[in-house]
């Protein structure tokens, strides 16, 4: 049970992932500062937050310096789709690099916790399946996704560095394939793509044969992740793999999402973007252990949670 308000931090707060954030750590009784540039996060994701005296609104870069008191905070703030993060690759690795040390250092002078939105992506096209934690990855360091997947091998080192050398508390979530509310209609990402182009009977574009796996996480089960990891043991450091193990082809995910929304959608292939990994399934059996958690929302479930939220958004074009 919380026994007091803390000051929390979120960046890319305005962001799919962070404005769910900030509305749970609001629900859990704390003062939320959400700092955003707005690069990929939009102001309608945290409308309903505007009017709660606990929470703060912050225009800001986190690739340049932040000086603020804060408790806690949670670094989300980096593009997380391909079409977003390839748009200006030197300022995705900044944001992952430069942002890292800067709120690193806010947290090194503030004493807060500091939780780091990692990514499977650090495994690259993984020879290891499932993916553990202490696999090391298959990265190419030079691909047109290394922009992403390097900057965030590098916020990794330095976390832990700043452990090392300085003594502060990390906490490190490795994100799996989140889908869920509050993603952007047009980040390119399939779950976004497939319910926008199923609501429009348009073709659902599946890249390459459709044969490459994917698990998809609904946010609310991930958020719970979150919170349990930024809440545990001060000697858990991670980094944990957060995600739903269900592992699914992406012609299956096309299929459910046509049947879901009873669409009169095809099928149509599209060329397989560069390095795109053939498969992925996190191995969650860390976080089942150290934080008892594991997902709960299975892809049904949450996909008819999710096809609301872009009805909606098309009603509203
Ligand atoms: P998103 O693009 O919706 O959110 C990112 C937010 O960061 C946006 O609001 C954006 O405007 C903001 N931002 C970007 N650059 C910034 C900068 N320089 N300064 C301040 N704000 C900046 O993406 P998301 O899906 O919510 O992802 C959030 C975090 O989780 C990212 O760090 C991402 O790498 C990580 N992640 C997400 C997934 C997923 O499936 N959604 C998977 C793995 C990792
Ligand atoms: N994908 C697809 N059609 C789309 C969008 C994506 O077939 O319209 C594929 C993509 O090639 C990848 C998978 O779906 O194999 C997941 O893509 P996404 O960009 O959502 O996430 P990531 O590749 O970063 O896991």
């Amino acid at each position: 049970m919380k026994t007091y308000r803390k000051r929390i931090l979120v960046t890319g707060g305005a962001g799919f992932l962070g404005s769910h954030l900030c509305k749970r750590l609001l629900e859990d009784g704390h003062e939320v500062l959400c700092v955003d540039n707005f690069f990929t996060g939009a102001k309608e994701n945290i409308l309903d937050l505007l009017g709660n005296p606990y929470f703060e609104l912050l225009r800001h870069d986190v690739t340049f310096p932040l000086y603020v008191e804060v408790d806690e905070i949670y670094n989300l703030a980096c593009p997380a789709s391909p079409i977003h993060y390839q748009h200006d690759p030197v300022q995705t690795t900044k944001t992952s690099v430069h942002g890292a040390i800067n709120l690193l250092g806010l947290a090194k002078r503030t004493g807060a916790k500091i939780f780091q939105a990692s990514t499977s992506e650090v495994y690259g096209n993984p020879q290891m399946h499932p993916q553990p934690e202490s696999y090391w990855g298959h990265v190419n360091p030079i691909g047109l996704r290394s922009c992403y997947d390097e900057g965030k091998r590098c916020a990794e080192t330095l976390f832990f560095d700043y452990h090392r050398q300085h003594g502060l508390p990390i906490k490190v979530a490795r994100i799996f394939n989140t889908y869920g509310p509050h993603m952007h209609p047009n980040d390119g990402r399939v779950v976004s793509n497939f319910i926008m182009q199923a609501l429009q009977n348009q073709p659902l574009t599946l890249y390459g044969s459709g044969e490459q796996t994917r698990s998809f996480c609904y946010v609310d089960d991930l958020i719970e992740g979150f919170v349990r990891l930024m809440d545990s043991s001060e000697d858990f450091l991670g980094p944990v793999n957060l995600g739903n193990p269900g592992e699914f082809s992406i012609r299956e995910l096309a299929e459910k999402v046509i049947e879901l929304t009873g669409s009169r959608s095809s099928l149509v292939h599209k060329p397989l973007p560069s390095d795109d990994p053939t498969q992925r399934r996190p191995d969650i059996r860390l976080a089942r252990e150290k934080l008892g958690w594991e997902p709960v929302i299975p892809l049904e479930e949450g996909l008819k949670r999710t096809i609301p939220y872009f009805e909606t958004l098309l009603r509203s074009r």
